[in-house]
């Protein structure tokens, strides 16, 4: 179980949410993968078909997101 310093549960959910809703907001509808063609509704579908191989779409999320997780202040 992770520590969080400082900050109740509730707030951290609510921090997680808000970081949902950007990466929604800057990905959406967009192609993020130039690979399978998956938007970011999508790749979820179509990119994990695959499980050995990560799919770009997959990265092009994470670095989104970790990017709105730290103008949230998650991290
Ligand atoms: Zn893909």
């Amino acid at each position: 179980m992770m520590a969080p310093h400082r900050k109740s549960p509730n707030h951290i959910r609510e921090l997680r949410e808000r970081v949902q809703m950007l990466v929604r907001e800057r990905l959406g509808g967009r192609v993020i993968c130039t690979r399978c063609g998956a938007t970011f509704s999508t790749y979820a579908d179509k990119c994990d078909v695959d499980l050995d191989v990560r799919c770009p779409g997959f990265n092009v999320v994470d670095r989104v997101q970790m990017q709105a997780e730290k103008e949230v202040g998650l991290t």
